[in-house]
């Protein structure tokens, strides 16, 4: 799936949401989404980073792209339902969301998983995905009742599928988006709405440096490596893939 090639207005006129757009891989989602024509709706909790990819983007020439400040840790179904109406309002559709921002937590025994950080992993990686796919799904259902079609990408990990010791809430989060993923593929399988999770594999980020502190990042592949799959799972040369699980790194390709 990395050998994709997209073409150059794969995403022209659509609109995307982008989730923990600021840094990592959902930042350079956001940059390639935008440069493939989409009108890139940038969401994360640092205004800094967002203005960041704001201005490279503008800077490119790219559609110019919005940004909302939002901390999913504090985020209620209030504040979903709210933005699901600005974005109806502001661009009248909505074609692709990917749901990218996440928290690893601490890794530790099982035992020693503290209440609080449970619920803030959870949170985070899961509630906050399910609150925010609730308030849009009408506005997506619309989109591609309209337009043709609509894709709805979670982001997953290997330990979303087979559990690992001292993994602990982040992999437990990690299945049950697999589970969200399945439950929301199976009933819009009449719809033009697709809907799938993306297993990024080992990349170059900071979240991956604070798991494995003693790697070598550049044994790592970069975000930009899996630009290809991201683009293909957003793109119409996916649709009526739904309900599957894309695995970027298949795992003779990971560094061990
Ligand atoms: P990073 O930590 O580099 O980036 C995560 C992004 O999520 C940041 O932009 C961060 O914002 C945002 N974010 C975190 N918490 C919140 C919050 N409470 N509210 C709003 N935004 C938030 O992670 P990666 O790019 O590595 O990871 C992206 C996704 O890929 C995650 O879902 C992760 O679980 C998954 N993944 C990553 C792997 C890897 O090796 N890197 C492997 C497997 C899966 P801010 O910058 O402001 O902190």
């Amino acid at each position: 799936m990395l050998d994709y090639q997209a073409p150059r207005d794969l995403l022209k006129d659509k609109v995307i949401l982008v989730t923990g757009a600021g840094d990592g891989i959902g930042r350079e989602a956001a940059l390639n989404y935008a440069a493939h024509g989409a009108t890139v709706i940038l969401l994360g909790r640092t205004s800094s980073k967002l203005e960041a990819v704001y201005d490279q983007i503008e800077a490119a020439g790219h559609p110019l792209p919005a940004i909302v400040p939002v901390d999913l840790k504090g985020a209620t179904a209030a504040h979903y339902r709210g933005m699901a109406e600005t974005f109806a309002q502001q661009f009248g559709r909505l074609d692709g969301v990917l749901f990218n921002a996440g928290l690893l937590g601490t890794l530790s025994p099982f035992e020693h998983i503290q209440e609080q950080e449970w619920d803030e992993v959870m949170q985070v990686n899961v509630k906050s995905e399910f609150l925010l796919t609730q308030a849009l799904l009408p506005l997506i259902r619309q989109t591609a009742k309209a337009h043709g079609d609509a894709s709805i990408v979670y982001t997953s990990s290997s330990v979303g599928r087979k559990g690992r010791a001292y993994w602990g809430t982040y992999a437990i989060s990690k299945f049950a988006i697999e589970g969200m993923m399945e439950v929301l593929a199976d009933e819009l399988e009449n719809t033009a709405v697709r809907v799938n999770t993306l297993n990024p594999g080992g990349t170059r980020t900071k979240m991956r440096a604070s798991a494995f502190p003693a790697e070598d990042p550049q044994l790592l592949k970069t975000p930009a490596d899996l630009m290809p799959l991201y683009l293909y799972l957003m793109g119409a040369d996916s649709r009526g893939k739904t309900g599957q699980t894309f695995v970027a790194q298949p795992k003779a390709a990971q560094p061990k």
